[in-house]
């Protein structure tokens, strides 16, 4: 009998938003593996070379797009050329993040608006643009990366407000999208390792590892995540035997969350 991978991507366009780092860039590596063109959307180039380079050194295919998810007008340029350089997208993942974190009291108005304007505006604009695309095949997979902030965190306001909204952006999409061959479902890291959490740490001034640690102990399985973590979700979601999941959030974090 022919051997059939399970998650083969193999000929799909997927761009992934933020690919350059951390969990963009593990699920970038991944959909590469499973065969996949893979847009590398980031906002510094040298990280875009750098994962664009990681992956053609293994054999996979990249290409790189400077881009900031928050402008409508390159977005829209962007999802265009590699339309005509390409092929037309089938995978979207809308990962590009950043965290403003700060007690409500002593919130700004750019803190607030700033981490609303790129998981927000950032997702719509990038949805908006692959889903012409994909209308066009009569086929898609939507994964937007939420968090388990969407349940509430002291100190982010912004992020968590930004991720739960993201998880009604999903369910949304999921209604509208169905009937064309869309999927549009939702990861929801825990506990990750990445620029980001490192971030975190040094705000907080405690050294990385004494954070990891904190952290895991209130992980049921006693680690902490890490980006391929999240990418082997993503794989999930983003695979043609998935077709009859859409509209759902998936917790990775370790244990249960609501
Ligand atoms: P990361 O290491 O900081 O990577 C995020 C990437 O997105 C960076 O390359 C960042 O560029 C890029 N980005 C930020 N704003 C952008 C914009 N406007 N346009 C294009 N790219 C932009 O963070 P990560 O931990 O991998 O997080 C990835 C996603 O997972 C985010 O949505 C985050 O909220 C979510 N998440 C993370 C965790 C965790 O524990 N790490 C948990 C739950 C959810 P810059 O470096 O220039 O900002």
């Amino acid at each position: 009998m022919a051997y059939s991978p399970r998650y083969s991507l193999e000929g799909r366009i997927a761009c992934v938003t933020g690919g350059g780092k951390g969990i963009g860039r593990a699920i970038a590596e991944r959909f590469a593996k499973e065969g996949a063109h893979v847009c590398i959307m980031d906002r510094d180039s040298l990280v875009i070379e750098e994962a664009v380079t990681a992956i053609q050194s293994q054999g996979g295919a990249a290409s790189g797009h400077h881009l900031d998810v928050k402008d409508q007008k390159k977005v829209e340029e962007v999802f265009q050329a590699v339309e005509e350089r390409y092929g037309r997208v089938s995978i979207l993942v809308n990962n590009a993040g950043i965290t403003r974190d700060q007690l409500l009291f002593r919130m700004s108005q750019e803190e607030w608006a700033s981490v609303i304007g790129v998981h927000l505006n950032g997702a719509f604009h990038c949805t908006q643009a692959a889903q012409k695309q994909m209308v066009k095949i009569g086929y898609g997979r939507i994964i937007t990366i939420s968090s388990v902030s969407a349940l509430g965190n002291k100190g982010q306001v912004n992020y968590a407000t930004a991720k739960a909204g993201l998880q009604g952006f999903v369910k949304s999409v999921a209604l509208e999208l169905g009937p064309f061959g869309i999927t549009s479902n939702a990861v929801a890291p825990g506990f990750i390792e990445s620029d980001m959490t490192k971030a975190t740490a040094r705000r907080l001034g405690k050294p990385f590892a004494d954070f990891v640690e904190e952290k895991t102990k209130v992980i049921p399985v006693g680690r902490s995540g890490k980006p391929e973590d999240v990418a082997g979700a993503a794989l999930f979601f983003a695979g043609e035997e998935s077709s009859f999941i859409s509209g759902q959030v998936l917790y990775v974090a370790g244990g249960p969350k609501a």
